[in-house]
C-alpha cells in the first residue's frame, strides 16, 4: 500500500490533541509506518508556503485540531481543505468548538477588555489593543483578525469524519489509525467511538433514584459504584457520547460531556437540562413544587457553562446574542 501523505494542524487548540498523538509513544512508529508526515507544527518545521506549493487533494488525511476563532485559522482550515482528501476534525474543539467556544457566551470586545485591561497584570492606561495592521518603520505588520465567534471546523469547510474527545483518548487515536491504514473508515460524516451514550458503557448502578440536593465535586466523595448524578452530582453521560472509556468516571470525578451529544441528540446542553430534570424529585415520591425545583436548580453552578462546556459552537444556541456596539 502507498503511504499515506498526513497532516497536522492545531488551530485554537490548547496542544492537547497533539500531546495525545505523540502519547501513543512506541505505537507512533505504526504511524511512521503508514504515513509521511507533510505538516505538522507542533513537531516539524513545514511553513504554510509549501502547503500552498502542494497540489490539491496532495494530502490524503488532515488531522485538524482546535476551533476557528481568528481569520489565519479560518485560512489554514480553506487551505487544508483544499489540500486534503479527508478532513478530520481531531478532538472537542474542532468538532463542537470545545473550551475555547465558551468565549461564545461573550465577545471580542469584553475578551480584549479582560485580557489586556481589566486583568491584574495589566499596566496599559493607554488602552492598546492588537490591530490587524500596524505600521513600523515604512513596514506593515500583520496579526489575524480575532473574530467574535468561535467556529467548529465543519462551520467553515466540509469535514469527513470526527473524532471527539479532549483530548481523543489514545485507544481512539489507535482506533483511526487502524482504519486509516486498513481502510476500514466508516461512512463519511461518521463520529469515530461509541453511537450509544456514557451512561451505556458506564459501570456504575442506577437504581431510579430522585435528588433532592446538588453537590459540586468538592462538597462529597462519592460511594465508587453508584451513578454519580443519583448521588446528586451533574454527570454529563446521559447526554455525552460514549467511547472514552468512562475515563473520568474511573476516577470517581463526573463526566463534563467532552465526546459532545451522542447520536440522534441536537442539543447536548438541552439533553442533559431534560435529563437533570428527570432525576428531579424526593424519595417518598413526592413531586416537587415548580419553587423546590427552581431551588434546585439554582445549585448549580454555570448551568451554561457546565451544560454547554465543550459543545457551544456545534449547539442550537450557537452563542449569546451579539451586543449592537
Ligand atoms: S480538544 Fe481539548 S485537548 Fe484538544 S485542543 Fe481542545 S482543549 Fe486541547
Ligand atoms: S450519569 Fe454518569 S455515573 Fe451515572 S450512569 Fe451515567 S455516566 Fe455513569
Ligand atoms: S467521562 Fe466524559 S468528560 Fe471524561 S473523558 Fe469521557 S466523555 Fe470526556
Amino acid at each position: 500500500m502507498a503511504r499515506l501523505k498526513l497532516a497536522l494542524y492545531w488551530a485554537a487548540s490548547c496542544g492537547g490533541c497533539d500531546v495525545a498523538v505523540l502519547d501513543t509513544n512506541e505505537k507512533i512508529l505504526d504511524i511512521a509506518e503508514i504515513a509521511d508526515i507533510v505538516l505538522w507544527p507542533l513537531a516539524l518545521d513545514f511553513k504554510y508556503d509549501h502547503v500552498r506549493a502542494m497540489e490539491d487533494k496532495a494530502i490524503d488525511v488532515c488531522l485538524f485540531n482546535g476551533a476557528v476563532r481568528n481569520s489565519e485559522q479560518e485560512m489554514i482550515a480553506r487551505l487544508l481543505r483544499d489540500k486534503s482528501k479527508t478532513m478530520v476534525a481531531f478532538g472537542s474543539c474542532a468538532c463542537f468548538g470545545g473550551i475555547p467556544a465558551l468565549g461564545n457566551f461573550t465577545d471580542r470586545a469584553e475578551i480584549f477588555e479582560r485580557a489586556y485591561v481589566e486583568a491584574p497584570s495589566n499596566d496599559n492606561l493607554g488602552r492598546t489593543f492588537p490591530q490587524t495592521a500596524t505600521h513600523v518603520n515604512g513596514n506593515e505588520l500583520e496579526l489575524p483578525e480575532f473574530y467574535d465567534t468561535v467556529l467548529t471546523l465543519a462551520q467553515v469547510v466540509d469535514v469527513e469524519y470526527f473524532v471527539p474527545g479532549c483530548p481523543p483518548p489514545v485507544d481512539l487515536i489507535l482506533t483511526v489509525v487502524d482504519a486509516l491504514a486498513n481502510n476500514k473508515l466508516p461512512l463519511v460524516g461518521s463520529t469515530i467511538a461509541s453511537e450509544k451514550t456514557l451512561c451505556d458503557e458506564c459501570p456504575r448502578k442506577k437504581e431510579d433514584k430522585k435528588i433532592d440536593k446538588i453537590y459540586r465535586s468538592h462538597e462529597i466523595i462519592p460511594a465508587p459504584e453508584r451513578c454519580l448524578l443519583e448521588q446528586g452530582m451533574i454527570c454529563c453521560g446521559p447526554a455525552t457520547r460514549g467511547g472514552c472509556g468512562a475515563l473520568c468516571i474511573k476516577v470517581n470525578m463526573p463526566c463534563r460531556g467532552c465526546f459532545g451529544p451522542p447520536a440522534g441528540v441536537m442539543d447536548q446542553g438541552a439533553k442533559m437540562v431534560s435529563a437533570i430534570a428527570s432525576i428531579l424529585g424526593v424519595e417518598n415520591e413526592k413531586d416537587l413544587s415548580e419553587d423546590d425545583v427552581g431551588k434546585l436548580m439554582d445549585q448549580i453552578v454555570d448551568p451554561a457553562g457546565t451544560f454547554y462546556r465543550f459543545g457551544l459552537a456545534g449547539s442550537l444556541l450557537k452563542r449569546k446574542r451579539l451586543q449592537q456596539r
